[in-house]
């Protein structure tokens, strides 16, 4: 496998920031996951696990690690069944729907915009517009800690708003089976073509992102929140909380890691002051 080295994250991240990883490894099967693992441990560097980089804001100073990208090169998805679709980790969520309208399968619309992969999709329980990968998986295959592979049923994958088994045991999604429902494809493409309308008008999608920066708090939204705070558009350098969706914080070109940590602590501590809330960012910060 090849192994690069001082891979700019900027390129591999929505957020368009983040310097130089040490090593970057795009493995194209489980045994080549395995293959970068051991390559971190031999260097005695530590690892991290990326998908699209579409929920992570990575350092200006870049990671003194190997980065694995579990994306370009794990993207094979197949129908098992009448109702169950396999994909890799890699896949992206909006090829996943793509492949489900096309066999008639409904249940993955909601899936059709998010800019991730089906990893990193398992991982963060991506949601939007009602739906929740937690309504539509049946499994996962995950490589744990000790370098087994093992099959986790649904409810072992322990789902919640953007939380999972994934990130508390440190697993590494290899790829995931979602259970469907038969449905008409024109109708599934209508839904699709409605969610994806609706995001353009709501979200500054012109901008680089990590889309919401912050998770909704209990009984409340970040974005309203955040402008009743009278934060829409507080910015610094480059980094700004979009002036369409306030719970996006976005970069208008040049901004850097420590221009968007300085928003979302601004925006943090601004929230708590007026409102008594605690704003958690939904976006990982490496
Ligand atoms: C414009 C925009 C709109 C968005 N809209 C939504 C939305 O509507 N709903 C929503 O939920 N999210 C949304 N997101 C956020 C993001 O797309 C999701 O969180 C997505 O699931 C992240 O997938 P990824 O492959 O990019 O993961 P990454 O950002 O690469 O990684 C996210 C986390 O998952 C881990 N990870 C990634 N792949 C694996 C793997 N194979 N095994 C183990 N861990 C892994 C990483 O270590 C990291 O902790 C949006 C982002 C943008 C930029």
């Amino acid at each position: 496998m090849e192994i690069l080295e001082n891979e700019e994250l900027g390129k591999h991240s929505t957020f368009k920031i983040g310097g130089p990883a040490k090593y970057y490894a795009i493995p194209s099967s489980v045994d080549e996951v395995k293959e970068a693992i051991e390559y971190a441990k031999d260097k005695n560097l530590p690892y991290l696990i990326i998908g699209k980089g579409s929920n992570i804001l990575f350092h200006d100073r870049g990671y003194d690690g190997v980065v694995i990208e579990i994306g370009s090169k794990m993207q094979i998805i197949e129908r098992i069944d009448d109702l169950n679709i396999r994909a890799e980790a890699g896949t992206s969520l909006s090829a996943l729907s793509n492949y489900a309208a096309n066999a008639s399968l409904a249940g993955l619309e909601f899936a059709a915009g998010i800019p991730g992969t089906v990893g990193g999709g398992v991982t963060m329980n991506a949601g939007a517009y009602g739906g929740e990968i937690v309504d539509c998986i049946q499994s996962a295959t995950v490589l744990d800690k000790d370098g087994n592979v093992r099959v986790l049923q649904v409810n072992e994958l322990d789902l919640s708003y953007r939380s999972s088994i994934i990130q508390k045991e440190d697993y590494i999604v290899l790829d995931a089976t979602f259970q469907l429902i038969p449905g008409d494809e024109n109708d599934i493409r209508a839904t699709m073509r409605d969610y994806n309308g609706r995001r353009r008008d709501k979200q500054p999608l012109e901008y680089a992102s990590a889309g919401s920066t912050f998770k909704r708090p209990k009984d409340n939204f970040a974005g309203k929140l955040i402008e009743d705070a009278g934060l829409k558009g507080y910015s610094v350098g480059d980094a700004q909380v979009s002036e369409k969706h306030c719970g996006f914080v976005v970069n208008k070109g040049n901004a850097t890691y420590s221009d968007v940590k300085a928003v979302i602590e601004h925006v943090q501590k601004v929230v708590k002051e007026q409102f008594d809330v605690e704003l958690e960012t939904e976006v990982k910060i490496v």
